[in-house]
Parts: structure tokens; C-alpha cells; sequence
């Protein structure tokens, strides 16, 4: 298990101005339990110290206004990566900035504490919608070439079983082997089941599987096109789309804001 692998240095708030307005924040825990999915290296933003997680989360949380009454919170992994005195100081910052609604990430093994996190949030006025890594309902894809940690050589958990837990899903495209019927059927399911979608578009990084420039011709071309005013979809044809994870001086957050 990797200790502590990047200090701050990351533009970790941001606000996103289309669509859904909300704040955001990249918030470090101790890291994705899975670390398995063959197209990912984000989750090297992690670190075992949970007290140094806690003040850099502190830190970052204090940029929050609530000026749209809406945050949303990532972690280069699960909510449940976050240490206890991190989760307290979002729903803090929460009920000072009169935020009444919070989006947090989760992956499937960590399905069972959304409903008791929803109601610890509930409990403070605020409305919690968790948001599920699912890449691609094309179950076999998922399984055996992304190896998202959702499925076991037994059973997958069909689009509904996803819904009982995730209120929005991210999907993952650009893939090789992905085609273009694959990629709008991921996302007829997606918007068929649940409130919102995100199409992050694969970019290049240092995983085993790297994007195919065919299948993302094709996916700007025949996909997006019909989806891209679409309220319900966000979608990132970059990491950095939302104005988080670009490197900055050690000590600093965020750039400042207009
Ligand atoms: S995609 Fe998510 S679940 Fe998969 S290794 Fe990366 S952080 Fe972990």
C-alpha cells in the first residue's frame, strides 16, 4: 500500500458554471481501496496521514461561498476514503454557506454506507446524491478489460441494482473496442435509470489501457453532439474540464476566483 505519494500542489477548488451550477472540491483521503481499473492513475492523489488529509481538506473546504447552494465533492476515490473529521468539516461548511445539496463519488464495494451517509446529511437539511464509477453498462467490457471492481467471476449487478444505490452515474469513453452503438446505448441506459450523467472522454495518462483517437472521433462526432445541451449530461473532454488537478506551487489550493 502507497504512503504518501503527492503533497497539495493541485488546484483543488474550482466552480462550474454550466448546467448544474455548483461549487467543487478535490479533496485528498487515504486512497481508492480498489486501485484495479486498468485505465486510471488518479488515485495516486492519496495519503495515509488522515491528520494531514484533514487540513489540507480543511483548507480547501474554506474556499467554499455556497454561492449556488450546490458542492460537489471528489477524492480520487470513494467517499469512504475520507477521514471522519474531513466528512464533518464538508457538512459543516455545508450548514455555514447554506449549501442544501452535496454530490459525492462512491464505487460499488462502498454501496451499502450511501443510504447512512444520505440520512447523516439529512439530518442537517442536506440532500446527498452519490455518484457511481460504472464506465459502461457492456458488462464483459467492464469486467474482464476494465476491471472496474463491479463485477465477480459470479454475478453483475444489472443498470437497476446500480440505481438502488447511485442517484448519477460516470460513464468512460474512448476507449479501444469501444464502438459507437456501445457508447449511445451506455448512455440511453444511464439516462434512463438515473438523475444526472458525466462522459469523461479518456485523455492520456500513465494506465495500461490509453484512449483510441478513432473511437473518439467518433464518439465527438456521432455521441456528444445530441447530448452536449443536454442539463442532465456533463461532459469532460478533459481531466481538467473543471478547472481542478492542475499543478500548482506546494502550500496553494486554487487559483483565485473572479
Ligand atoms: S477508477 Fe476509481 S475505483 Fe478505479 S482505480 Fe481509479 S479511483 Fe479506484
Amino acid at each position: 500500500m502507497a504512503t504518501v505519494t503527492k503533497e497539495t500542489g493541485f488546484v483543488r477548488y474550482a466552480c462550474i458554471r454550466q448546467k448544474l451550477p455548483r461549487e467543487i472540491v478535490m479533496l485528498r483521503g487515504t486512497g481508492c481501496k480498489w486501485r484495479r481499473c486498468r485505465f486510471c492513475d488518479y488515485h495516486l492523489d492519496a495519503s495515509t496521514d488522515t491528520e494531514a488529509n484533514y487540513r489540507l481538506n480543511k483548507q480547501v473546504l474554506s474556499y467554499v461561498t455556497g454561492r449556488y447552494g450546490i458542492l460537489e465533492v471528489i477524492n480520487s476515490g470513494s467517499f469512504t476514503d475520507l477521514d471522519e473529521k474531513s466528512m464533518q468539516a464538508i457538512i459543516d461548511t455545508c450548514h455555514a454557506r447554506a449549501i442544501r445539496q452535496v454530490h459525492i463519488e462512491f464505487h460499488w464495494m462502498d454501496r451499502l454506507q450511501v443510504a447512512p451517509l444520505k440520512e447523516r446529511f439529512a439530518g442537517w437539511g442536506i440532500e446527498l446524491w452519490a455518484k457511481m464509477g460504472v464506465e459502461t453498462f457492456d458488462i464483459p467490457f467492464r469486467k474482464s478489460y476494465l476491471d472496474k471492481g463491479i463485477d465477480t467471476p459470479s454475478s453483475s449487478p444489472t443498470p437497476e441494482d446500480i440505481a438502488c444505490y447511485a442517484d448519477e452515474v460516470n460513464l468512460l469513453m474512448g476507449l479501444p473496442g469501444q464502438s459507437t452503438e456501445s457508447m449511445l446505448e451506455d448512455l440511453h441506459i444511464a439516462l434512463s435509470l438515473f438523475k444526472r450523467v458525466c462522459v469523461n472522454v479518456m485523455t492520456a495518462n500513465s494506465a495500461p489501457i490509453q484512449p483510441d483517437q478513432r473511437v473518439i472521433l467518433r464518439c465527438r462526432t456521432f455521441v456528444l453532439p445530441a447530448y452536449r445541451d443536454n442539463p442532465r449530461v456533463d461532459i469532460l473532454t478533459d481531466n481538467s474540464d473543471w478547472g481542478l488537478g492542475e499543478e500548482l506551487p506546494p502550500g496553494e489550493v486554487a487559483r483565485s476566483e473572479g
